[in-house]
């Protein structure tokens, strides 16, 4: 058990570089949140993390109305990369969508990145919404960093310029697609899982999940000539947008991520 001296109140991103000495102010938003909403008082001690820095404690060193400034006193944890894995998703509604953040950020993925694609129903992305979400998700779950959000784009113009060495999950209820699972064994055994695969979670990967609508036809077929695609299935029943991304994300942890490993026991 750590001694009350070490004990932090809350954990919060930040930009600026983390060391010994540094001072970080914080906006209105963070000093509100900290002083009206947690009530702490000056000589608080929080955790930060900039997703470069490892996590440090930092001391609440003057606060006022819409205004707090942290010192950094010491680092806790180290950084460590976290698995490689992207989530493609067509953006839905919006109270699902804040849902499915939180879930990818709490299941570790690297990147969220909207697709537009025929049938998505969602014609505009807040992407500072969901970069809101992910921070708040990532400071909550004790993770090291936040993942990247990338601006909503045109389902193949992402596939236009995607990443040849990264292997994109196609999750498709419709087409005759292997079971998720089977993939993801084959690529943890290292086995030949279709064409191209690649072994064990240290390998960027990704996963594409279709709106409510789902998948046209035509866009399907053109998924599925793309040489990185392996469709997937996840089940007899027809899941909903963000069940079925939290399913793929969850297997893909326990098959290849940090899902598989014991957590390093933390002091708590
Ligand atoms: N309305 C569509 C279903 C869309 S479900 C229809 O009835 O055809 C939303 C997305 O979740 C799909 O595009 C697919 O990516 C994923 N999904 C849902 N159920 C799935 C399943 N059983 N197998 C694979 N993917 C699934």
């Amino acid at each position: 058990m750590s001694d009350g001296a070490d004990r932090v109140e809350t954990r919060l991103y930040v930009e600026e570089p983390l060391q010994a000495g540094a001072t970080l102010g914080l906006d209105h938003a963070r000093a509100h949140f900290l002083r009206a909403v947690l009530r702490l008082k000056r000589g608080a001690r929080i955790a930060v993390f900039n997703g470069r820095d490892g996590e440090w404690a930092a001391r609440l060193d003057a606060l006022g109305k819409g205004w707090a400034s942290l010192v950094v006193e010491d680092q806790r944890r180290d950084q460590e990369p976290g698995p490689d894995l992207w989530l493609v998703f067509a953006p839905i509604k919006r109270a699902r969508l804040d849902f499915l953040v939180e879930k990818a950020v709490e299941l570790g993925v690297s990147r969220l990145q909207p697709a537009m694609s025929r049938h998505t129903a969602v014609s505009r992305v807040n992407r500072e919404r969901l970069v809101a979400n992910a921070r708040e998700a990532a400071e909550q779950c004790e993770r090291l960093d936040v993942p990247e959000v990338g601006e909503a784009r045109p389902l193949f113009d992402i596939m236009g310029d995607w990443p040849s060495e990264r292997r994109l999950l196609v999750c498709s209820e419709r087409s005759a697609a292997e079971p998720l699972s089977v993939v993801l064994q084959a690529a943890a055994g290292g086995g030949a899982a279709g064409a191209g695969a690649t072994g064990g979670g240290k390998d960027p990967w990704a996963i594409l999940v279709g709106p409510e609508g789902g998948f046209a036809r035509s866009e399907l077929d053109g998924l599925l000539k793309l040489p990185f695609v392996t469709p997937v299935g996840l089940g007899p029943r027809i899941l909903r947008a963000d069940t079925a991304a939290l399913f793929a994300l969850a297997c893909w942890q326990a098959f290849l991520g940090d899902g598989a490993i014991r957590p390093a026991m933390r002091e708590t």
